[in-house]
């Protein structure tokens, strides 16, 4: 996109918070029906019209476009899976208009990536919910914020980029060892940024750096996570670090639903004014299945379709009072599971949990590319201690094939993968890609 239009939807953005998503977030049960019930409808009568996926759909399941009830008919469809739309592309696709749409490709390590299309109301909603979310952080126009994510420098440039006209800097998430971390906290000491905002990756290490060094930010309000599930010791380390609370942020590639974590993070608050979200069943108990329709997509509508992510619990109540719903966490993605010689599976978020308690340790990663086996890849703080990493590694080779009973294998020189944004998954699922 060129600047000047992305500019252009940012202020469409920020004008669609100040008319409509400032309040909306407290909207009355009824008035969030109503409104949702208008643009699915919208929605509807569109797809039966231009998308040739849903005009054959809608025949075979009995959907009626302009039927009186929308959810109901929206009820009919089966759930749509990434697969199909894979597989079937071009069809989901209005002719003529998703070309010259916005496009997003879903990132992955491994597999390949979906192409999403999305039409420019959609992409001003979400600007709109993402500005929201800042000003629960009390975020004001211009506050300062240091971005630790998608800055790739090429060779040449600079590890740290301005932008001037939003006050934000850049930091090179490909650059982050001891010494440019060092680097990086001078400049934020002079810079003194309001915000921090990346993949919490990135954020857990400037973090983890700031406590080894004792160096702080005091002016920091807050800091806002992107793209990749929270490590669970990455607010406690903000916390003790800067004093900082994080506020959290899901949504995908595909564009289908959102959530934002309020000012008491007491769960993930969804952006009703963005997708239709449904809760279903799954075969984990506790954990429900997040389906999602976009509400506002004409470029490329994907209808009740599976995002593979799941919800903790159900709907819920947050203590700050606003009526858009909340659900306590959104976990075990689908890919996050590693798979036993005998095909079961177990959610790796346990393992997370015990690499967070592990001191000195920098970074890790899993992958598995066998059923059974369990590569781990580490990295020290002090990596030249060469002793240590090798207790290190036979402790977690002994204690994980005792609590998995996976054959694990500690590689001596760490070798990670980073895809091309800059994002570092915690686990790399191979088997079945
Ligand atoms: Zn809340």
């Amino acid at each position: 996109m060129n600047p000047l239009s992305d500019a252009l939807l940012t202020l469409r953005g920020i004008r669609a918070y100040q008319n409509f998503l400032r309040t909306s977030d407290r909207a009355s049960a009824e008035e969030i029906r109503r409104k949702q019930s208008e643009w699915l409808g919208a929605l509807l009568r569109h797809a039966h019209a231009n998308v040739p996926w849903y005009s054959a759909r809608f025949r075979a399941h009995g959907v009626r476009a302009d039927g009186s009830d929308p959810f109901a008919e929206l009820a009919k469809l089966p759930v749509l899976t990434k697969a199909e739309v894979r597989e079937n592309h071009a069809d989901f696709c209005v002719p003529g208009v998703a070309a010259k749409s916005m496009k997003l490709a879903t990132s992955g390590t491994t597999g390949e990536p979906l192409v999403a299309y999305t039409s420019p109301d959609q992409w001003v909603i979400e600007q709109a919910t993402v500005w929201r979310q800042w000003k629960w952080a009390d975020y004001n126009f211009r506050d300062r914020i240091a971005i630790f994510r998608s800055y790739a420098p090429k060779p040449g440039e600079p590890s740290i980029r301005m932008d001037r006209l939003r006050n934000w800097a850049y930091f090179s998430v490909f650059k982050m060892d001891d010494a440019s971390i060092a680097e990086y906290a001078k400049f934020l000491q002079r810079w003194k940024p309001r915000f921090l905002r990346g993949y919490p990756s990135s954020l857990l290490l400037v973090a983890q750096h700031a406590l080894r060094h004792g160096w702080r930010l005091p002016g920091l309000k807050a800091a806002f996570a992107a793209s990749e599930a929270v490590p669970p010791e990455l607010r406690e380390t903000l916390r003790a670090a800067f004093g900082i609370e994080l506020f959290d942020h899901y949504g995908q590639a595909e564009i289908t639903c959102m959530f934002h974590d309020c000012e008491k993070h007491e769960g993930m608050h969804v952006d009703w004014e963005y997708g239709f979200v449904e809760l279903l069943p799954s075969s984990e108990p506790g954990l429900h299945r997040i389906i999602a329709t976009n509400l506002h997509n004409t470029a490329m509508p994907l209808l009740r379709y599976d995002t593979g992510d799941l919800a903790v619990g159900g709907w819920e109540k947050c203590s700050c009072g606003r009526t858009a719903p909340l659900i306590r966490a959104i976990r075990g993605r689908k890919d996050d599971f590693l798979i036993a010689k005998d095909g079961s599976r177990m959610a790796t978020v346990n393992l997370y949990t015990y690499f967070s308690k592990l001191g000195d340790l920098q970074r890790f990663q899993l992958s598995q590319s066998q059923a059974g086996e369990l590569v781990v890849n580490f990295a020290l703080w002090s990596a030249d201690d060469l002793a240590k990493r090798s207790a290190l590694s036979d402790k977690i080779r002994r204690e994980l094939e005792e609590t998995t009973g996976l054959s694990v294998r500690v590689p001596e020189q760490p070798e990670f993968v980073q895809t091309r944004e800059g994002k570092f998954p915690a686990f790399i699922q191979r088997i079945g890609r």
